[in-house]
């Protein structure tokens, strides 16, 4: 024997559902994830409880004494997965929101500055030239005002 990992155990198990060839000790067929031996109810239920948000999941798998099945186990942990990237890509999105917020209002601010400078050069020829050069809405209140 040169190396066990070259040579395939027999195949002893068959999937009903997708005829994938297994080890007589597989619980799962690796090929559909189907079940080959009965799940005990307690254990679905567990398992269906893993998903409801990290907590769960977190509490069967290290909880001391909680030694449970690897159809639990696997559950659990896929839970946690889940959870950790959704987590993982919300701080991310909010990071990168808040980034992209920031760097709005930065061009925002650089294009008021600008825009004043402009206005400012604009008026100040006018009134030097001048001419009584109105702006949309405030030339009309400094006219009622002055
Ligand atoms: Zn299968």
């Amino acid at each position: 024997m040169a190396a066990a990992s070259s040579n395939p155990p027999p195949a002893a198990l068959v999937c009903p559902k997708c005829e994938t060839s297994m080890p007589a000790i597989a619980t799962f067929c690796p090929g559909c994830g189907h079940a080959m031996k009965g799940i005990p109810p307690a254990d679905r239920v567990l398992a269906a409880l893993a998903y409801l948000t990290l907590v769960p999941a977190a509490v069967l798998l290290f909880l001391p004494g909680n030694r449970h099945s690897a159809f639990v186990r696997f559950h659990a942990w896929q839970s946690l997965l889940l959870w950790g990237a959704f987590v993982l890509l919300s701080i991310v999105a909010i990071l990168l929101s808040n980034i992209a917020a920031t760097t709005v209002f930065l061009l925002l601010g650089i294009l008021a500055l600008l825009a004043m400078f402009f206005l400012w050069v604009v008026l100040s020829l006018k009134a030097w030239q001048g001419e009584l050069f109105e702006l949309p809405v405030l030339g009309m209140l400094a006219g009622r005002l002055r």
